[in-house]
């Protein structure tokens, strides 16, 4: 009994530490979101705006969450903010996080009122506290480039 169960252990590390760490998620782009993506792949942060509300929100959809206006444009966005809200992850939620662990995930106020969920890169976890002034930086994954925070230089 003993004997079998050593190389069946053995085995299952082995075809575990052979497998390659999966790609990240990437984004579905919906057509209401792709002048995000558009604007993130020129390295600029681009959010609908409503000029009923005078204001820009997060995420983008087809009507302003505020007044369901649906005559929207799109203002670039200085692409500075604070934090909001943070917590560490120590735990891999998947396979393909978990060589970034531990890792920040935020909610970061912009200076134009909108907050993001997003990571904070290129800053020690244990530095990051509410009201720290954080700026866009952009993350390339696949073909696709995402929105992410750092602190602000
Ligand atoms: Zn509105």
């Amino acid at each position: 009994m003993t004997e079998k169960t050593i190389p069946e252990k053995a085995s299952l590390e082995t075809s575990v530490s052979a497998n390659p760490i999966p790609a990240k998620p990437q984004p579905r782009i919906t057509p209401w979101a792709a002048p995000l993506w558009e604007a993130c792949a020129q390295g600029k942060l681009s959010l609908p705006y409503c000029s009923q509300c005078e204001a820009s929100f997060y995420y983008p959809r087809q009507w302003c969450p505020q007044c369901f206006n649906q005559d929207l444009s799109w203002l670039e966005l200085s692409g500075r903010g604070k934090v909001y809200s943070f917590s560490v992850v120590h735990q891999s939620p998947l396979p393909s996080y978990q060589d970034d662990v531990p890792y920040v995930l935020a909610i970061i106020e912009l200076e134009e009122g909108p907050r993001m969920m997003t990571n904070i890169l290129n800053c020690d976890v244990d530095k990051v506290r509410v009201d720290m002034p954080v700026e866009v930086t952009f993350e390339e994954r696949g073909d696709m480039t995402i929105p992410q925070f750092q602190p602000l230089k």
